[in-house]
């Protein structure tokens, strides 16, 4: 039997938490059905809820062996709740989902029928349409995916969502990256691995509400950019060069015009221009170097693993040996029946 753990951060969802929890047995049940080898559990994390979902989930698994809880002393923040979940989930197969049923659980079988022949090790959908969603909202959104892409080395596909299936060799990649800081559209990318991007349409919250505001959105965006990019530390440098650079030609500009006397500034006046230029621009330039070496110890201090090993000669033979048994398995299974 092969475990599948799905993991659903929640904060405030008393009004839909019933309303996943029918749905997501509805679809399991259909799943185990079409491929006997699955087993469910449901890993939920109470984010340090303020309504009634804590009561909802003991309730749930008083009377479901399969749901478990993890309930945070506080209110820590949707990544906290990924990382709880993927770091206690014990399946061989992890899903994360939100509960707000904005992640359709229908989209489960055909996930899993991208990962189980092991051509794909993470399938997750992707938005193509930004449908129910402010104009300015979407624009800035666009932007930052733009900006994102150009400044940083992980590419950050737009549109992509927290709504994946993911082999537990994924998920044990991921939870090596033990950073305080966890942004994770970047993470998930960083790691590697095929990924199977399955686009739909946006669909809405069917109850209770978004807990993101647009400032948490754009406070959100930027610790993205600084977790995956240390570009804005070496604006300094840029800077700096450029008004070196524009010392230097105001300097042999002002030379030139006291070599011909074309020069009515007071005396002295020239001279303090370019200097205060000059040394401006040195000063931005060593600054940048400065950030140069705190962007390096900065990188260091994630202490992200220096590589992920996705297979060797070894794991490809237990593989296929696992592979090999399993056809015969079915192949017996066959006989019997007939
Ligand atoms: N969530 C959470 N902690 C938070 C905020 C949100 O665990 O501090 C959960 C929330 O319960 C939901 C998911 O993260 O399951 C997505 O949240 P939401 O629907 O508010 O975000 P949106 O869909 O608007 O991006
Ligand atoms: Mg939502």
């Amino acid at each position: 039997m092969k475990l599948v753990s799905v993991v659903v951060p929640c904060y405030n969802e008393q009004e839909v938490l019933p309303m996943f929890y029918e749905e997501i047995t509805k679809i399991s049940a259909q799943m185990s059905n079409e491929f006997p080898e699955l087993e469910f559990e449901y890993l939920f994390i109470n984010d340090g809820s303020k309504d009634t979902t804590l009561d909802l989930l003991r309730s749930l698994a008083e009377k479901d062996k399969r749901v478990r809880y993890i309930s945070f002393s506080r209110n820590f923040g949707k990544e906290s709740g990924m990382y709880a979940g993927l770091k206690n989930s014990k399946g061989e197969y992890i899903v994360v989902m939100d509960a707000d049923l904005q992640h359709p659980p229908a989209f489960l079988p055909k996930m899993y029928n991208y990962v189980r022949n092991g051509e794909y090790d993470c399938a997750t959908t992707r938005r193509v349409s930004r449908k129910g969603e402010s104009k300015v909202r979407s624009w800035f959104a666009r932007l930052f995916y733009r900006i994102m892409n150009k400044i940083s080395q992980t590419e950050i596909v737009d549109g992509a969502q927290d709504f994946r299936f993911m082999t537990r060799q994924m998920v044990d990649a991921i939870l090596d990256m033990s950073e305080y800081n966890r942004f994770s559209k970047g993470i998930f990318s960083w790691v590697g691995f095929n990924t199977k991007y399955i686009e739909y349409e946006n669909v809405e919250r069917p109850a209770g509400t978004s807990s993101w505001s647009f400032w948490g959105l754009f406070k959100y965006s930027l610790e993205g950019i600084m977790a995956f990019s240390t570009a804005p530390l070496a604006i300094a440098s840029l800077l700096g060069i450029l008004t070196c650079a524009f010392a230097f030609v105001l300097i042999v500009v002002t030379i030139i015009r006291s070599i011909f006397g074309w020069l009515d500034a007071p005396d002295g006046y020239p001279t303090l221009l370019c200097l205060i230029f000059l040394f401006s621009g040195l000063q931005l330039f060593c600054v940048g170097i400065l950030g140069q070496y705190l962007s390096k110890t900065y990188l260091e201090t994630k202490n992200r693993p220096i590589y992920i090993t996705k297979e060797t000669e070894d794991t490809y033979r237990q593989r296929k040996k696992a592979a090999a048994q399993n056809s015969q398995f079915q192949q017996s299974a066959e006989t019997e029946n007939k």
